[in-house]
C-alpha cells in the first residue's frame, strides 16, 4: 500500500494521526458504507463499525458492498471493504443496535451517525454528552433532493436534540419551488420521511460528512479547515433552503443552529435537576420536548 497521494495532500505526520485516530460508524447502509470506506481510503486507521441489519438483494444498487456480500451483515461487509483498501487498519465489528453496544464507545475520537432511525439518534446523542464525544450526524431529504450534515461537540452548541427541534421541526425545506415538499419531517415511523435517493443523493450527503469527520479528526494540526458554521444543507435539486430563495443544484448553504439553553437534554437546568433527582432522562421526556412522533423504526 502506498499512501504517498493522500500524504503529499496532508503530510506525513497527519497521516501517521489519523492512522491512531479511532471512530465509530454507527449505520452501515449506503451513506454510513460510503463514510467508513471513505475515512479508511484517507487515512483513518482504526474503526469500530456497529449496524443491525443484513446486505439485501434491494440494497446493492445503494451500497458499498456488492453481491458478493449477499446476506452478510452490513458491518462485517464494510469492515472487509476497509480491509482490502487497507490491510492495516483496526476494524471491530457489532452486530446489533447501538443500545446493545454502548460498551465499544469508550476510548473512541470521534462518532459518525448515520443511522435513520430518529430514536437511535437521540440514544446516540445521549451517550455522546455522555462521554464528551464529537460526532457528526447527516441525513438525505425526500427523493434525495438534498440532505445535511451537522458536527456536534458536547455543551459546545446545540446537542443534537436541540439541533433537530430547529431543523427537523420549524423549518421546512422546500424543493422544487411550487411544489410543496417538507422535509424535515418525521414520519410516523420515527425517521425522516423519505422516499430514499439515488446512490448519486446519498452519497453527495456522506462524503461532506465523511470529508467533515475527516476535518475534526485532523483538528490541532495545519491541514485543519474552520467551517463557517455548525450545519451545512445540502441541495441536490432545487431547493428553497431559506425562505424567498432558490438554492441551485449542487450548492449548499451554511447555517448556524445554537443551542437551547432549556433543552431537555443538554440545558443547565436539566442537569442541574437532573443531579438533584439523580434520576436519567427518559425517551418520553423527550418526545415531549420535541414533538416528534417516535415508533418503531426501520432502518435503511
Ligand atoms: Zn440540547
Amino acid at each position: 500500500m502506498s499512501w504517498s497521494r493522500v500524504e503529499g495532500v496532508i503530510g506525513a505526520e497527519n497521516l501517521a494521526l489519523l492512522a491512531r485516530k479511532r471512530v465509530v460508524v454507527i449505520g452501515l447502509g449506503s451513506g454510513g458504507g460510503l463514510v467508513a470506506l471513505s475515512l479508511a481510503m484517507s487515512g483513518v486507521g482504526r474503526f469500530v463499525l456497529i449496524d443491525d441489519d443484513v446486505l439485501e438483494e434491494g440494497n446493492v444498487v445503494r451500497h458499498v458492498a456488492d453481491r458478493r456480500y449477499l446476506g452478510q451483515p452490513k458491518a462485517q461487509a464494510v469492515a472487509e471493504l476497509i480491509r482490502q483498501r487497507n490491510p492495516n487498519a483496526e476494524v471491530e465489528t457489532h452486530i446489533g443496535r447501538i443500545e446493545q453496544h454502548m460498551d465499544a464507545l469508550e476510548q473512541v475520537d470521534l462518532l459518525v451517525v448515520a443511522v435513520d432511525g430518529e430514536n437511535a439518534k437521540y440514544v446516540i446523542n445521549q451517550a455522546a454528552l455522555d462521554r464528551h464525544l464529537p460526532a457528526v450526524y447527516a441525513g438525505v431529504y425526500e427523493r434525495g433532493e438534498g440532505g445535511d450534515a451537522v458536527v456536534i461537540y458536547p455543551y459546545d452548541g446545540p446537542c443534537y436534540a436541540c439541533w433537530a427541534a430547529e431543523l427537523r421541526d420549524e423549518h421546512a425545506v422546500t424543493a422544487n419551488p411550487g411544489q410543496e415538499l417538507d422535509y424535515g419531517m418525521i414520519g410516523p415511523t420515527g425517521t425522516l420521511e423519505a422516499e430514499p435517493g439515488l446512490w448519486l443523493h446519498v452519497t453527495r450527503v456522506a462524503t461532506v460528512q465523511a470529508h467533515l469527520v475527516l476535518n475534526e479528526l485532523l483538528k490541532g494540526t495545519d491541514v485543519y479547515e474552520p467551517m463557517p458554521a455548525n450545519t451545512v444543507i445540502l441541495a441536490n435539486s432545487a431547493l428553497e433552503i431559506i425562505t424567498g430563495q432558490i438554492t441551485p443544484p449542487h450548492s449548499a448553504v451554511w447555517v448556524t443552529i445554537e443551542r437551547d439553553p432549556d433543552c431537555l437534554v443538554c440545558g443547565s437546568q436539566l442537569r442541574h435537576e437532573q443531579a438533584l433527582q439523580d434520576a436519567p432522562l427518559s425517551l418520553t421526556d423527550l418526545v415531549d420536548a420535541t414533538g416528534i412522533v417516535m415508533q418503531d423504526e426501520d432502518e435503511d
